[in-house]
């Protein structure tokens, strides 16, 4: 079957500015960490990238490392728009990163411009494309000069192989020092990726003041906590669930019930707002206008549906921001 992408499907989505750029991107964007890899179903993958774009989810996040194995998300996504969707591509931003362990020896991992430049070239192959929209430094290196993890980043751009660079899980005051660089070498940092959701506020301590400052947007991950922040683990933890899976990022020791009684309580606010716990979690993190971007993750299409529809309730009361504050205190 060839793939047609929904004719309505720029009418409902919302696109907000990254920070002070020409670009916009979706309010609710899709990555591809978990559920895209080899070991997973192709076609579930591909069910999930076609269903996000035909409700106006044009951004798709990558990194050259995500999986299972390393560098198999990259491929699952390159196949499938190579096969259904290549006609779409200036509809599309697609980013990818570096930072993480990706290849043995000293040149895989980190922030050198060797390690950097390398693994970009191999994530355009594996995704059989020329440029990616976005490239970002996964995480700060504390040996390798900033100056030169910020050179190789304005390389990057001036070689074509990426329209833009970000920063992900840099500190404020990390943030603030690259894209003073990053200024001076003429190619600003257009975006930060961070983690941020109700029970993850760290950006909410200065970072957030930087953006502003600086102009940059900002894409937040995890924003409903890897699924703790939905409806999946009311009653237990499901065996086809993140937490029921292998996944050292969140599984049984992160659910307790001081937690769950916590969601619990998000859930009713929610179900109050006649919205599920998982749209208002995204609510939350858009409140405001300070983030652009909620980076969410998917198993299965009906998430994908779920979360979307959080743009029909984007609005908080102040009782039901304060309700939520004394829940999470
Ligand atoms: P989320 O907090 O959105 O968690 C996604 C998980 O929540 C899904 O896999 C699913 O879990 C569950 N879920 C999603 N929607 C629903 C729903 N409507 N109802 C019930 N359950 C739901 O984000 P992730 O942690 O997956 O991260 C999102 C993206 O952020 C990644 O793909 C990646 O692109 C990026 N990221 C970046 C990092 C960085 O260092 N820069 C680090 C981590 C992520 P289940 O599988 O159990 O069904």
């Amino acid at each position: 079957m060839t793939y047609a992408a929904d004719k309505s499907r720029f009418e409902d989505m919302k696109y907000f500015r990254v920070g002070k750029s020409g670009l916009k991107l979706p309010a609710v964007s899709l990555g591809l960490w978990h559920n895209f890899g080899g070991n997973d179903r192709l076609e579930n993958g591909r069910a999930m990238i076609h269903r996000a774009f035909d409700l106006g989810i044009t951004h798709f996040d990558l990194a050259n490392n995500y999986g299972p194995p390393p560098g198999s998300a990259e491929e699952t996504f390159g196949k499938v728009l190579k096969q259904d969707m290549a006609a779409y591509r200036d509809q599309m931003i697609i980013s990818t990163k570096a930072g993480y362990y990706m290849w043995e020896g000293p040149y895989g991992d980190w922030g050198s411009r060797k390690y950097l430049v390398s693994s970009l070239d191999q994530s355009l192959k594996r995704m059989d494309l020329e440029y990616v929209d976005i490239f970002y430094h996964h995480r700060p290196d504390p040996e390798t000069p900033l100056e030169e993890t910020m050179a190789a980043l304005d390389h990057i751009v001036r070689s074509g192989k990426a329209l833009y660079v970000g920063l992900s899980n840099y500190s404020a005051e990390q943030t603030a020092q690259a894209s003073a660089i990053l200024k001076q070498l003429g190619t600003p940092c257009l975006i930060h990726q961070p983690s941020y959701s109700m029970f993850n506020r760290w950006i909410e301590d200065g970072l957030q003041d930087v953006l502003d400052q600086e102009g940059i947007g900002s894409i937040v991950f995890s924003p409903l906590a890897g699924g703790l922040l939905t409806n999946r683990y009311l009653d237990g933890i499901p065996s086809d669930s993140r937490a029921g899976g292998p996944s050292v990022f969140l599984n049984s020791n992160n659910i307790t019930e001081e937690k769950l009684a916590k969601v619990r309580a998000l859930n009713e606010i929610a179900q109050g707002r006649g919205q599920s716990l998982a749209q208002m979690a995204l609510a939350w993190v858009l409140r405001g206008g300070r983030v652009t971007s909620a980076l969410i993750g998917a198993s299965r299409v009906e998430q994908i549906d779920d979360n979307v529809a959080v743009l029909s309730r984007l609005d908080f009361s102040d009782d039901e921001l304060q309700a939520i504050e004394n829940i999470l205190a």
